[in-house]
């Protein structure tokens, strides 16, 4: 399969890892120096203390990698809409799109250029970091859930198929289930990103007294707007998924957001708590709290120098 990854951050590298091993993979990214260290040295994938050095192929230019059969999207949900705006070239008549990134919306940013029949869209708990250019951390997961955007299961079989040929676990779904985990996921990032990059914290910490209090607020919040827009879901159900998966973390875990601020780069805070927001209001839920913590993240942006 010809595949371009649209993004060649953490999780485009790590998956690139992967897929190259028996697919014509290319990696588009806007990073000069990471894709000349990649083109020059190959990309180097720690996992759990070992390296393994693979050879996707690696442009700034789309023209490169146009016509794939799959696109790949991993650039910030913030980024979606402009990076296929800029990368069009990549998107032939019958190209399929999947995008595992967090946040919502990304569906909508993909629907402006491309047909709904060839969207995919997914959710992973696998996760990465980039350790410098050309060279990406592996941290693990295990599942790659994904579905069709429309009614039509094929392209995600297709790309299922192809993802599990080279060892990535993935499992097709209906669209109204991938709908439900997209949304599952979002409410857990609205309860923790936010609030650890606020107080600089690891994440396990949110189990602390007057944390537990303040992620408990975000999720009553942002299952209430969930539930409003007729997901089947229950506080009480997610306030202790979230407290046995804090339980499950180790000292070093850290929230996106928080890599992000720490990495003085603008957060995906308006795809999550800033979405709630938004949602809520068309439907008339308030989440004061929610709008709160997206003004904080804002400012703590806006301090960058
Ligand atoms: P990242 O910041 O490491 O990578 C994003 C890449 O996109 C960067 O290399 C950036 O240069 C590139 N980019 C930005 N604009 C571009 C453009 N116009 N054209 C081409 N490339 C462009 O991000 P990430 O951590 O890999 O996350 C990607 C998505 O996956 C996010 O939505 C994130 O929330 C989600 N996600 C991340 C993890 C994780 O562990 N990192 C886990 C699950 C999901």
């Amino acid at each position: 399969m010809k595949i371009s990854i649209l993004g060649a951050g953490a999780m485009g590298c790590m998956t690139a890892g992967f897929l190259v091993k028996c697919h014509d993979v290319t990696l588009v990214d806007i990073w000069k120096e990471h894709i000349d260290a990649i083109n020059k040295n190959g990309l180097r994938i720690r996992f759990q203390g070992e390296e393994t050095l693979v050879y996707p192929k690696a442009t700034i230019d789309p023209n490169d990698a146009k016509d794939a059969d799959l696109v790949i999207v991993f650039v910030k949900s913030i980024q979606t809409a402009l990076a296929l705006e800029k990368n069009s070239v990549l998107l032939g008549a019958g190209t399929l799109v999947l995008s595992l990134q967090n946040g919502y919306g990304n569906d909508q940013d993909i629907m402006k250029f491309v047909p709904r029949n060839n969207i995919i869209m997914g959710t992973t708990d696998r996760a990465a970091s980039v350790l410098g250019p050309g060279f990406v951390n592996n941290s693990g997961g295990r599942y790659i859930h994904i579905g069709p955007l429309g009614e039509d299961m094929s392209g995600a079989e297709k790309t299922a198929a192809a993802f599990r040929e080279c060892g990535l676990d993935t499992d097709v779904y209906d669209n109204r289930r991938v709908t439900e985990m997209i949304w599952d996921k979002l409410i857990i990032n609205c309860a923790n990103n936010a609030l650890a990059a606020l107080l600089d914290i690891n994440t396990p910490r949110l189990l602390e007294e007057h944390l537990s209090d303040s992620f408990k607020i975000l999720l009553h919040e942002a299952v209430n707007v969930a539930r409003a827009y007729g997901l089947p879901f229950e506080e009480s159900v997610y306030v202790e998924k979230n407290t046995v998966l804090l339980k499950s973390l180790s000292k070093e875990a850290r929230t996106s957001m928080w890599q992000d601020v720490n990495k003085k780069r603008r957060t995906e805070i308006d795809r999550m708590n800033g979405a709630i927001v938004r949602m809520g209001r068309e439907k008339g839920i308030p989440a004061p709290c929610s709008e709160f913590v997206v003004h904080l993240i804002h400012a703590m942006e806006n301090k960058y120098v």
